[in-house]
C-alpha cells in the first residue's frame, strides 16, 4: 500500500494528498505533519518507511467538506484520492492485491463547487494570464457558474483587472509568476505557476474547440494568440484539476478594456468598493447597497459595482429598468417575493455537470423553473423595458422539464442519490414494483415478530436489523435456552450470542429478507438510472438554464436597486456625452448609514459642480480636519460609480457626462505590511494618476504631500495641482490643508475654491459639514486638537505658538527669532480663571437669593445694581 500511496504522491507533489482508506481520507509523511498543524488534529504514527516511524493523520470522509476549506483557505492545494474499486474486488485479483486508487480531482481555490466551500453571494473566479510576445490577455471563468470571459490588455493593467476581478486563484506560466507576486499577494489571489506547454496558443486553439464543439474559434469572434493562449491554459487546468470532468463552461464572452470604468486597486481599496479598509464585507458600499434576495443576484450586484459601465446605451437600459420598478412599486414587491423562493440555479446546473451534484441539485432546478414560471407570469401583460423584457422571455420555454421533473421528483429529496428515496411513486412502474415488494416484505417481517413470539410463548421475543447480520431474532439469554433446544431449534438457527442477547434465524426469515434485499436494490439501481436520465435532461438545456439565471439575477438587481432608490430616497441620474458634473444635494451613503446607526446627526448633504466646458474643472477644498473632507469627496466619486453600474444615487439631483476613469488617493497611507515608506506609496500612486488621467477621468486627491516636510508637501501639491489643470484637464477634486494653495484659484481657470463650514464658539469648533465655495480662513488645527482631548497645557501652548507664527508672518520677520521670541513652554495647566474682583455690584449680589425674588423686588435690584455699577 506504502508503495501505492508514494507512486500516486509523486504525481502529486504540489499538493497535500487525501489517501481513501475506507472512511478516512490519511495523509502520511510531511503531508500529515503539515496537515495536522493547520487542522489542528492529531498526529499518529503507522508502520515504518526506511526504518522510521511513518506520520500519520486523518479526517473521516462525511466531515471531509470542512477540513477541505481551511487547508484551501490556509493555502494548500489538496489532491483527493477514491478506491476504485471494493475491497471485495481487489481479493478476487489475488488475496495480496492492493484497492485500486486514483486522484479523481485536484482541490485548488479557483476550483471549487461545493456549496459549503463557496461564499453564495459572491463569483469564484479561476483567472489565467498569458503574454505572447507584446501582446497580453486574461481569461476568467466561475466553473461554479459556468461564466467564461477573455479579455486582452496591456501587462500595466492586468492589476487593476485583477483587483476588478478579485479572482480566487491565477494561473501563469512557469518562470513568469516571479514578477507577480507582490500584486497576488496584496489582493489575496492564490498564484499557481503551470507548465509553458499549456499556455500553447495552437494546442489551445484545439482545445477550445473541442470544448465546444466547434470547428473554428471564428465562431465566438475574433480573438488574438495571447487570448487563446489564455482560455487554452485556463481549460487546460480545469482538465488537470477536475481529472477530464470539464465543467459546463459558457461560450467565450469577449471583454475590453474601453467597455468598464478603470478603477485600479488602490482606488477601490481606498472607496470601499465591496471591502471596507479593514477588510471585511461591513462598512463597504456594497453592504449597504446590497438589498438582493438571491446568490444570483448579489454575484451580479458585485459584478456591476466592481465594473461601472462606460456605455451610456447600457447605462440607460439598466437606468429605464430601475427607474419601471421604482414606479412600478406593486409589481416589483411580488416579483421580490417570488424571487426569494428561488434556489441557485448556477451553481445547481454546475454540480450536476460535474457529477458532483444529488438530488437535491435536481429539486433545485425544478424549484427554480418553478419560480421562473411563476415570475414570467407575473409579469405578463406588462409594458417592460427592454432589458426586463429580455430577462423575462429567458424564463420560459422549460414546460416540458419542468413538468417531468415535478412528476419524477420527491417534495424533499435527500442528500445523496446513493440512498434512494428521491423518485416520487408514480413516476415509474418498474421502480413502484420493486419498492412494494420490498415495503411488503418489511411488513411480512413485523408479522413474523408476532408470530415467533406466540410460537415459542417468549412474548419478549424482537425481530431486528443490523449490516453484518441483516434480519434476526433477538431474545435475552434466560429465553434463549428453550429455542437452542428441540423442538425449537428445529425453526431457530442459531447466529451469534452476545453479553446479554442470543440471536437467531429462521428459513423463511431468510428468504423474505433475499426478497427485501433484492427488491431494495433492484429499486436503488432504478433511481440511479432515473437520476441520470434527469441529470441528461437538464444538462442537454444547460446553456438555456444558465440564461434563465442570468434573467433572474437581473431582475433581482433591478428590483433591489429599485427597492433601495424608494427607501433611501435616490434619484435618477442624467447620464450623457458631457463633461458634466453637477450634484445637487449630494450624500454620502456609507457615512449616511453608520450615522443613522448610531442615532447620530443627520447627514447634510452637498452640491459639487464640476461641470467644464473643455478643459479642466478642479475644486480645490479646505477645511479642517474632521469637517469631512474626504467624505465630500468619495461621495461624489461613489455617486458617479453608482450612476454608471446603472444605479439611481443619493443626491436631490445628478447630471453626470461618462467617467471612463476613476482615481481616488489618500496622502500618506500607512502601508508598513508592503514595506515601503508612506511617503512613497503616497508618490508612487500619484505618479500613476498623472501619466494614465485622461479627460474624462473623475479624480480625487485627499491630502497629497502630506507624508512629508511642509515646503516639500506643498511644492508636491502645487505641482500636481497644475499639472492635473494644464495636462490631464480632467474633472478634480483636490482636498488639502496647504492653504497657500487657494491662491492658484485665481490664476487657473477652471480651479475653484471650496471649504467645508465650521463655526467657532467659545474658542470650540463646531462642524457643521456644509461645503460652500471659497476658501477657508484657517484650519482650526488647535481646536480639534483640544476636542481630541489633548492636555490642556498643550493646547495653550500650541495657540502661543501658532499666535506668534502668525503674527511673525504678517510681519515678514524670520521665523528664527521665534525661538527666541517665544516663552518657555510650561507644563503647568494654565491658571484658573482669576475670581472676579471685589466690587459694589458684586457685594450687593453676595446676598441675594434668587429663589426668594419676587418679580418686583428682582426688577428693583436691577435699578440698584445698575446704580451701583
Ligand atoms: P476630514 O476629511 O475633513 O478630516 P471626514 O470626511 O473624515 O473629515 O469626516 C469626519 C466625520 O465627520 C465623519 O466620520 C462623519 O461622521 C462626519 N461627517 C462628514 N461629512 C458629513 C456630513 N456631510 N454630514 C454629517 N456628518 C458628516
Amino acid at each position: 500500500m506504502m508503495a501505492q500511496y508514494l507512486e500516486i504522491k509523486e504525481a502529486h507533489a504540489d499538493a497535500l494528498l487525501f489517501y481513501r482508506m475506507g472512511d478516512f481520507y490519511e495523509m502520511f509523511f510531511d503531508d500529515a505533519v503539515n496537515a495536522a498543524v493547520a487542522l489542528d488534529i492529531a498526529l499518529t504514527k503507522r508502520g515504518k518507511h526506511n526504518g522510521d516511524d511513518i506520520p500519520m493523520c486523518g479526517v473521516p470522509v462525511h466531515s471531509a467538506e470542512g477540513y477541505l476549506l481551511t487547508l484551501i483557505r490556509k493555502g494548500f492545494r489538496v489532491a483527493v484520492c477514491e478506491q476504485m474499486e471494493s475491497p471485495a474486488e481487489a481479493k478476487k485479483r489475488g488475496s495480496k492485491s492492493v484497492v485500486k486508487r486514483d486522484v479523481v480531482r485536484l482541490v485548488t481555490p479557483g476550483t471549487l463547487t461545493e456549496d459549503a466551500l463557496l461564499e453564495a453571494r459572491r463569483h469564484n473566479f479561476l483567472a489565467a494570464y498569458a503574454e505572447i510576445r507584446d501582446e497580453a490577455a486574461l481569461a476568467w471563468a466561475d466553473i461554479s457558474t459556468g461564466a467564461f470571459h477573455v479579455m486582452p490588455l496591456t501587462s500595466v493593467r492586468l492589476s487593476p483587472e485583477l483587483a476588478r476581478l478579485a479572482p480566487s486563484e491565477l494561473i501563469v506560466a512557469d518562470g513568469s509568476e516571479q514578477t507577480l507576486h507582490e500584486t497576488t499577494r496584496d489582493l489575496g489571489i492564490s498564484l499557481t505557476p503551470v507548465s509553458r506547454a499549456s499556455f500553447d496558443s495552437t494546442a489551445a486553439e484545439k482545445r477550445i474547440c473541442g470544448l465546444f464543439h466547434v470547428g473554428a474559434l471564428d465562431a465566438f469572434g475574433s480573438f488574438g494568440r495571447a487570448e487563446v493562449s489564455a482560455m487554452g491554459a485556463l481549460i487546460d487546468y480545469l482538465e488537470i484539476t477536475q481529472k477530464g470532468k470539464l465543467p459546463l463552461l459558457q461560450t467565450p464572452m469577449k471583454d475590453s478594456e474601453d467597455r468598464v470604468v478603470q478603477i485600479d486597486a488602490a482606488t477601490r481599496r481606498n472607496l470601499e468598493l465591496t471591502r471596507s479598509l479593514s477588510g471585511g464585507r461591513a462598512g463597504s458600499l456594497l453592504s449597504v447597497v446590497d438589498r438582493t434576495v438571491t446568490p444570483g443576484g448579489a454575484r451580479l450586484l458585485e459584478q456591476r459595482l466592481s465594473s461601472p459601465s462606460r456605455a451610456l446605451d447600457v447605462i440607460h437600459a439598466r437606468l429605464d429598468a430601475v427607474a419601471f420598478a421604482v414606479e412600478d412599486s406593486l409589481t416589483a414587491s411580488d416579483l421580490r417575493d417570488a424571487l426569494r423562493k428561488t434556489p441557485d440555479l448556477d451553481r445547481a446546473l454546475s454540480r450536476l455537470s460535474l457529477e458532483r451534484g444529488g438530488p437535491r441539485d435536481l429539486a433545485a432546478i425544478r424549484n427554480g423553473l418553478a419560480q421562473a414560471a411563476a415570475i414570467a407570469a407575473l409579469c405578463d401583460n406588462q409594458e417592460l423595458p427592454v432589458l426586463l423584457a429580455t430577462a423575462v422571455q429567458n424564463l420560459v420555454g422549460f414546460d416540458d422539464l419542468l413538468a417531468l421533473l415535478d412528476a419524477a421528483l420527491v417534495a424533499e429529496p435527500p442528500l445523496l442519490a446513493r440512498d434512494g428515496g428521491f423518485i416520487a411513486p408514480g413516476f415509474d412502474s418498474e421502480l413502484d414494483e420493486a419498492r412494494t415488494l420490498r415495503d411488503e416484505g418489511r411488513s411480512v417481517i413485523a408479522g413474523f415478530q408476532k408470530k415467533y413470539a406466540d410460537h415459542t410463548g417468549i412474548s419478549s421475543l424482537k425481530i431486528k436489523h443490523n449490516n453484518v447480520l441483516g434480519y434476526f431474532i433477538e431474545t435475552t439469554a434466560t429465553h434463549a435456552e428453550k429455542m437452542l433446544n428441540p423442538p425449537l431449534s428445529e425453526t431457530f438457527i442459531h447466529r451469534q450470542t452476545t453479553a446479554n442477547q442470543v440471536r437467531f434465524t429462521t428459513v423463511e426469515l431468510s428468504e423474505i429478507e433475499t426478497r427485501i434485499l433484492n427488491a431494495g436494490n433492484l429499486a436503488l439501481e432504478i433511481e440511479k438510472r432515473l437520476y441520470q436520465r434527469l441529470s441528461d435532461e437538464i444538462l442537454a438545456m444547460a446553456a438555456r438554464l444558465n440564461q434563465a439565471a442570468r434573467g433572474l439575477a437581473e431582475l433581482d438587481l433591478t428590483t433591489s436597486l429599485a427597492d433601495l432608490a424608494r427607501g433611501e430616497n435616490w434619484c435618477r441620474p442624467r447620464v450623457d456625452a458631457s463633461c458634466a458634473f453637477n450634484v445637487e444635494g449630494g450624500r454620502h451613503p456609507v457615512v449616511e448609514h453608520a450615522l443613522r446607526q448610531q442615532d447620530g446627526d443627520a447627514f447634510i448633504a452637498n452640491d459639487c459642480d464640476l461641470s467644464a466646458n473643455g478643459g479642466a474643472a478642479i475644486w480645490l477644498l479646505t477645511g479642517p480636519n474632521m469637517a469631512g473632507k474626504s467624505t465630500f469627496l468619495r461621495q461624489n466619486a461613489l455617486i458617479a460609480l453608482l450612476a454608471q453600474m446603472g444605479s439611481y444615487v443619493p443626491a436631490e439631483q445628478a447630471h453626470i457626462g461618462i467617467v471612463s476613469q476613476l482615481f481616488s488617493r489618500v496622502g500618506a497611507s500607512d502601508d508598513l505590511a508592503r514595506g515601503r515608506s508612506t511617503f512613497m506609496v503616497e508618490m508612487v500612486e500619484t505618479a500613476a494618476i498623472l501619466n494614465q488621467a485622461d479627460d474624462r477621468a473623475l479624480v480625487i486627491l485627499d491630502e497629497i504631500g502630506r507624508g512629508t516636510a511642509t515646503y516639500d508637501g506643498l511644492s508636491i501639491a502645487w505641482a500636481t495641482l497644475e499639472h492635473l489643470h494644464a495636462a490631464n484637464k480632467c474633472r478634480a477634486l483636490f482636498a488639502t490643508h496647504y492653504h497657500e494653495l487657494t491662491a492658484l484659484a485665481g490664476k487657473l481657470e477652471g480651479v475653484e475654491n471650496a471649504t467645508v463650514a465650521v463655526k467657532e464658539w467659545d474658542g470650540e469648533v463646531i462642524f457643521l459639514h456644509e461645503v460652500h465655495k471659497g476658501a477657508a480662513d484657517r484650519s482650526y488645527g488647535v481646536q480639534v486638537a483640544q476636542l481630541a482631548g489633548l492636555p490642556a497645557s498643550v493646547v495653550t501652548r500650541a495657540r502661543t505658538v501658532l499666535n506668534q507664527l502668525e503674527k511673525t508672518e504678517r510681519e515678514g520677520g524670520k521665523q528664527k527669532a521665534l525661538i527666541d521670541d517665544l516663552p518657555l513652554f510650561s507644563a503647568a495647566p494654565p491658571p484658573p480663571p482669576s475670581a472676579p474682583e471685589a466690587s459694589p455690584v458684586t457685594d450687593m449680589l453676595k446676598d441675594v437669593l434668587p429663589d426668594e425674588l419676587t418679580p418686583r423686588e428682582a426688577l428693583d435690584l436691577i435699578y440698584k445694581l445698575k446704580e451701583a455699577a
